[in-house]
């Protein structure tokens, strides 16, 4: 066996070799690294503390073009494709801060494709191009204390009053939702219809009279990611603002789930890659019972088991993400994604923390926040249970 300094340095990443990516993908990635790389890691642990992302870090993406990635070029995007979307949620995974990746990609891939799918074109014209340079940030609230999984099973009302429409109800768990300006907000605007087919979208801008924070949530991890109650009371917003067709939210909340599910199977690689590649930095220069970890077969073989999952759930990802891309149905696989790589990035998460021993325990590395971060991943925009529903569906 070569010594461990020759060892080549883990690189999931097959580069020039993926079948998927083209030269600008290629280019696009090597950008999102570098920002990564010198704009992120050396202060995100910063906004952990503070419990949000700066907004300035915001506009910078903004500015480097990694807010509007598959959005028009006339409102300032870069007219790319899904595959670009799943490279920029495995290159933000890849800082280690779950918390900032996340409040990226529910602006650019959760909240936002509401308007860019939906949206008039006079909608865009108002919001995309601010969306796009990160001068606004957007939110989506669809869960509810009482309605998360069971989308079809929310309370919020929107009652047609002459040119607006007046909204009651609380969401949950709303990402972005305390520093966020425009929140896509879903509510039952047709109570006699059954469940689904009874939900319409809006855009509701922060300051409008009626909504409000209903509390900051205290969370496990994603620290840097602010997450609120938001609540809704007689709040009146002109007809205007509903995205889409009356009564049609429903299948527009699908439609988006699809992009949402590739972008948090890939963020989830990102992270994974990015553990596998400290603890093999940690187990090699660790030393116990006179030699490294990585001396011992069960340490280094359970590594590669998990290194080979990893790559092959993150060629899932690129695979769903190219069948999106050509316009295929690819609910099946995307489910499969969600499922698989919410479940994965805990089993690499709890490995890599077994093999950084007590430091692992300790706040101040850096696999522990991944390990809190992580959990998040097998319930939230589509707990694994359900998923796995939507892959028995059509098997
Ligand atoms: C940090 C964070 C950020 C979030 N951000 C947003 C956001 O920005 N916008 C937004 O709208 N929502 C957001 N969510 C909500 C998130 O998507 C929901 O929490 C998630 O969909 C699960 O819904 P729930 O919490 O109501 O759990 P429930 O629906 O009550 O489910 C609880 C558990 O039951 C199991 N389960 C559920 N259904 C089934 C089934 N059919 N079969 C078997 N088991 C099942 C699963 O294990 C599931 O985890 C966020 C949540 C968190 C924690």
């Amino acid at each position: 066996m070569a010594p461990d300094s020759v060892l080549p340095s883990y690189s999931p990443a097959v580069s020039s070799q993926d079948p998927y990516l083209t030269a600008e993908h290629l280019l696009f990635r090597d950008q999102v690294r570098r920002f990564v790389d010198t704009e992120v890691k050396p202060y995100a642990a910063n906004w952990e503390e503070a419990g949000h992302v700066p907004r300035h870090v915001l506009t910078r993406m903004g500015e480097l073009g990694f807010l509007g990635v598959r959005y028009p070029e006339e409102y300032g995007g870069s007219g790319m494709d899904t595959l670009a979307t799943a490279i920029l949620a495995e290159e933000l995974g890849r800082s280690t801060f779950g918390g900032f990746a996340i409040t990226v990609l529910v602006h650019t891939d959760m909240a936002s494709p509401h308007l860019a799918n939906a949206g008039s074109p006079e909608q865009q014209a108002r919001w995309l191009p601010d969306l796009i340079a990160g001068r606004k940030i957007s939110a989506v609230a669809v869960t509810e204390p009482d309605a998360g999984s069971d989308v079809a099973g929310m309370r919020s009302t929107a009652r047609r009053d002459g040119d607006e429409w007046v909204l009651n109800g609380t969401k949950m768990y709303i990402t972005n939702g305390v520093l966020g300006d425009v929140v896509f907000v879903a509510a039952k605007t047709d109570l006699a219809a059954k469940g689904s087919r009874g939900i319409s979208i809006f855009a509701v801008e922060r300051g409008t009279p009626g909504f409000s924070v209903g509390r900051a949530l205290d969370k496990q991890g994603w620290l840097s990611s602010d997450t609120a109650e938001l609540v809704f009371q007689d709040c009146r917003v002109p007809a205007a603002n509903m995205l889409g067709e009356e009564n049609r939210g429903f299948y527009a909340i699908m439609r988006n789930f699809q992009n949402e599910r590739v972008v948090l199977g890939a963020q989830a690689m990102g992270e994974a890659q990015a553990a596998i590649a400290l603890t093999l930095d940690w187990v090699r220069q660790r030393k116990a019972f006179g030699a490294t970890l990585w001396d011992k077969q069960a340490i280094r073989q359970k590594l590669a088991m998990l290194s080979a999952k990893v790559e092959a759930a993150r060629r899932l990802v690129y695979h769903a993400a190219w069948m999106d891309a050509q316009g295929q149905d690819c609910v099946r696989e995307v489910s499969m994604v969600k499922a698989l790589c919410g479940e994965l990035v805990n089993e690499v998460m709890y490995a890599c923390q077994q093999f950084h021993g007590g430091m692992g325990y300790l706040r101040e590395s850096a696999i522990e926040r991944m390990v809190r971060d992580a959990r998040i991943q097998s319930i939230g925009g589509g707990a694994t249970e359900v998923m796995l529903e939507e892959v028995a569906k059509r098997m």
